[in-house]
């Protein structure tokens, strides 16, 4: 089962996401981690994108896309993936529904963490003061969150069109948030396995 983790930076995307890994196995794909990675290993690639993301704009689709396959490919059978901070733009959602496509997959449900524009300042200052991260601040968050309101935001009409969005409260605490994606991908995985099973055998209790 393939999930895309959505919402604003400081949404509580990641700290889900590695909770989901835990109990279930998935892996997590956070292009910001990996992004992060590539700064942190002094690679080229790194180095190209360091003054984009300290600025708080996004890095190209190319650059992001490549990430992604790179890592969908390394993790072939993996039990599902958890897309982190990806995809943020149209243009790289099309390109993930092509490359799960490719594999026989597809993204099967996208959760949004539903939070409130005013606590995500007060989460990014406490985040800065824990890790340091050089886009955790004031400025460089204004300009994510426009990117997020002008290019991420339209994707949720694309996915909802699909019928795959679901919504929780992100307000709430981590072990609340946790409960309510858990049931949004049970009650997902329940309907894709009736699916699955003929109506007939359904009612007649045979599997
Ligand atoms: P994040 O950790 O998801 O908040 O990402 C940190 C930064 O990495 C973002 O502000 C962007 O500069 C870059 N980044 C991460 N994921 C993406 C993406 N899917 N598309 C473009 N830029 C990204």
């Amino acid at each position: 089962m393939n999930i895309v983790l959505f919402g604003p930076p400081a949404a509580g995307k990641g700290t889900q996401a590695k909770i989901l890994t835990k109990e279930r196995g998935f892996i997590q794909l956070s292009t910001g981690d990996m992004l992060r990675a590539a700064r942190s290993s002094g690679s080229e690639l790194g180095k190209k994108v360091a003054g984009i993301m300290d600025r708080g704009d996004l890095v190209s689709d190319e650059i992001v896309i490549a990430l992604i396959e790179e890592q969908l490919e390394t993790n072939a059978g993996a039990p599902g993936f958890i897309f982190d901070g990806f995809p943020r733009t149209v243009e790289q959602a099309k390109a993930l529904d092509v490359s799960l496509a490719k594999r026989d997959m597809a993204v099967d449900s996208v959760i949004r963490l539903r939070v409130d524009d005013n606590v995500l300042l007060g989460r990014v200052t406490k985040r800065f003061a824990e890790e340091g991260r050089k886009d955790d601040n004031p400025e460089s968050f204004k300009i994510r969150l426009g990117n997020y309101n002008k290019q991420t935001a339209p994707l949720l009409p694309y996915y909802a069109e699909k019928g795959r969005l679901s919504e929780v409260d992100g307000l709430a605490d981590i072990e609340t948030v946790s409960k309510s994606i858990a049931t949004v991908i049970d009650m997902q995985k329940t309907g894709r396995d009736m699916v699955k099973i003929p109506f007939w055998k359904r009612l007649f209790g045979r599997r």
